[in-house]
């Protein structure tokens, strides 16, 4: 069966900014667990970038602008890293073609790993649609990415490709 891209911090591990997990305790992702199809990924930890770190938010566009540089992510102080952002997204990927991964389940609202809602940069909570740098460049090269709330989908799929 197909492996399957996952945020390191759905899976427990205390790589957010702030130190903590997002664990998500779902049956679907304890079978996975069990298959042995998970294959986890920080992409802000493989671009560099330590724990904890402070928050940062894209600025000027979405994932694709980051990937396009016509956006960055920047921290709250003004601090640019933009570039340890693109280097973890191009270690997602590397590390999805190494595995012939074709689907990642990432968590949603990082400037990362969001695939469906990110914050809009003004460091204020406001939400806006729209998908970080990792899901971008994992999109790109062709992986389908869904978020936590999507893990039914993202199930379908790898089933689906699996009984092929
Ligand atoms: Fe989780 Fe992704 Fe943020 Fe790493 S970059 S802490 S995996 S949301």
């Amino acid at each position: 069966m197909a492996k399957i891209l996952v945020s390191a911090c759905l899976l427990g591990e205390k790589v957010r900014y702030h130190g903590g997990e997002a664990t998500l305790d779902h049956p679907i992702l304890e079978r996975w667990r069990q298959e042995g199809l998970i294959v986890p990924v920080c992409p802000e930890v493989e671009g560099g970038l330590p724990i904890p770190r402070p928050p940062a938010e894209m600025q000027g566009g979405r994932g694709n602008d980051v990937l396009h540089k016509v956006a960055f992510v920047r921290r709250r102080d003004g601090v640019d890293v933009t570039a340890a952002f693109v280097r973890g997204a191009e270690a997602a990927v590397a590390l999805a073609r190494e595995h012939g991964i074709t689907v990642a389940l990432l968590k949603d609202l990082s400037p990362s790993c969001g695939s469906t809602m990110v914050y809009d940069g003004g460091f204020s909570g406001r939400r806006i649609s729209g998908e970080g740098v990792a899901a971008a460049a994992l999109r790109r090269a062709g992986v389908r990415v869904f978020s936590e709330k999507q893990i039914e989908e993202a199930d379908a799929i790898v089933e689906s490709r699996g009984k092929r």
